[in-house]
């Protein structure tokens, strides 16, 4: 099982909700600003991420959804 964590920088208002409650510091806050001048995060380290899931439940404007990617049996 593998994650893959999408953010959508267009929604996000730079609240650094997501980078706090990340326990294994996978996101931090890029220095480039998206169109409404708010500082999105970007994924710092994907490989520490445990798929907790609560990034996305609580950021307030729905700009990250954490998915789980099967893995084909070969
Ligand atoms: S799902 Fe959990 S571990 Fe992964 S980035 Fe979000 S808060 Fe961090
Ligand atoms: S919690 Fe959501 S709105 Fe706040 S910084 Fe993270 S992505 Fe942006």
């Amino acid at each position: 099982m593998t994650v893959d964590i999408h953010i959508i920088n267009e929604r996000c208002k730079g609240c650094k909700i997501c980078v706090e409650v990340c326990q294994t510091n996978v996101l931090d806050i890029a220095k480039e600003p998206n169109l409404s001048g708010y500082n999105p995060p970007y994924v710092k380290a994907l490989e520490d991420c445990n798929i907790c899931g609560l990034c996305e439940m609580l950021c307030p404007d729905f700009a990250i959804q954490v998915s789980h990617i099967k893995e084909e049996n070969k």
